[in-house]
């Protein structure tokens, strides 16, 4: 009897495999009875998990532990992060108008607690890059604004130039958030050298639990009005009894990540080797944002004539799980709003494919996929492969 082999996951940016350290951490968890706020004996140890799941997220992202706000995800910390009423150092902040780029995940893009008539959108360049002009114009044309940047992109891994973003939004005096999911685990993710007051987190996409997140200020003094309340966990900022053993499988991921750069190098070293098979195989392929600073780990592509939808079956039937754009929008079938806010033609914008690598992946999954690649593509639209001579 021949086993089937096993499942190739390439789609790392729509949710990552569960750590070990974080598995170990949350069955752990699990065996505790004890609501964190009780002061007997089993509260206080649950409590304890929290609190040190905390610090080890606070000081991978160079804050004080009382910075951290846990939450369901970062669809919830984004929104929480869109308030329009903020308590500031020195007396409550009142943003007027919320600026986000065009290539924002859904979550920001729905504006938060911001009404549609407040909100502008930032124009994004070819390589999808946020423009600092379209910024600084948008900046000088009204009151204080609260400004939403993604670090990088979930679909195309472009990272834009947040200390640049930063500076700008601390001169006209407005506040900054920067939705950083993609971006941990990656590169360094520290609201302070982005200038940026809050920064949001998900625990999925670095190993962690599904539905848990967190928001991370630069300075607890200055935080976003409560979206949950009733109970005064997380000092009044998000009511409901904490998820512990979510939480202390982050802690366990932020412990490990903390340092990502040898990590970061490898994933590099597979995205390179990934992108020259690629263009082997396939002369005509494209790889969107190319020409920008990219994550390590994603590369979004697309073979003229290869049909994302048909592609991504025919991988799936062959046991490869990749993604056309985002999970959050796959199922739809409209194009991308990262590919249309940087001009890619919608024609070849249906034929895109995310492939996504994390801490699972090996040089053999590589080859495996590029092999399997081939195979789909020349099914597809034979005059799109090379073959061997
Ligand atoms: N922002 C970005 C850039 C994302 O990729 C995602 C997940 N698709 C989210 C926010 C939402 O995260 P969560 O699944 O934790 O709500």
């Amino acid at each position: 009897m021949t086993t089937a082999a096993p499942r190739l996951y390439l789609d790392h940016n729509a949710t990552a495999p569960l750590r070990p350290q974080a598995r170990t951490a949350m069955l752990e968890a699990l065996e505790l009875t004890g609501n964190p706020s009780s002061v007997h004996g089993d509260g206080r140890r649950a409590r304890g998990l929290v609190e040190a799941a905390r610090e080890a997220l606070a000081a991978a992202c160079g804050v004080k532990a009382r910075s951290v706000i846990f939450t369901s995800g970062a669809t919830e910390a984004n929104t929480l992060a869109l308030s329009q009423a903020w308590q500031g150092a020195d007396g409550p902040i009142y943003p007027e108008r919320l600026l986000i780029s065009a290539v924002e995940h859904p979550s920001v893009r729905s504006g938060g607690r911001f009404s549609p008539r407040q909100i502008r959108t930032i124009e994004v360049d070819a390589d999808g890059r946020i423009r600092l002009d379209h910024l600084d114009q948008l900046l000088s044309e009204g009151g204080p604004a609260l400004v939403s940047v993604m670090a990088a992109n979930n679909e195309t891994g472009v990272i834009q130039p947040l200390a640049e973003i930063g500076a700008r939004v601390a001169a006209s005096g407005g506040l900054f958030h920067v939705d950083a999911v993609q971006a941990a685990g990656r590169l360094p993710v520290a609201p302070k050298d982005w200038q940026a007051h809050a920064i949001s987190l998900s625990a999925h996409k670095v190993g962690g639990a599904q539905g848990m997140g967190a928001l991370v200020l630069a300075s607890s003094a200055v935080a976003p009005s409560a979206l949950l309340v009733g109970g005064g966990q997380e000092h009044h900022r998000r009511a409901g009894t904490e998820n512990v053993a979510a939480i202390a499988g982050f802690g366990a991921v932020a412990r490990e990540i903390a340092d990502c750069h040898a990590e970061s190098a490898e994933l590099l070293r597979l995205r390179n080797l990934f992108e020259q098979g690629l263009h082997h195989i396939c002369r005509s392929a494209v790889v969107f944002g190319d020409a920008a600073l990219r994550l390590p780990n994603t590369s979004c592509f697309a073979v003229p004539g290869v049909p994302a939808e048909l592609a991504l079956i025919a991988c799936d039937l062959k046991g490869a799980s990749v993604s056309s754009g985002s999970a959050c929008s796959s199922g739809k079938v409209g194009v991308s709003h990262v590919l249309a806010a940087m001009g890619v033609d919608e024609t070849l914008a249906r034929c895109a494919i995310r492939v996504s690598f994390g801490w699972t992946t090996t040089e053999a999954d590589v080859a495996r996929f590029l092999d399997l690649w081939g195979e789909v593509a020349s099914r597809l639209n034979p005059a799109a492969v090379q073959h061997a001579a």
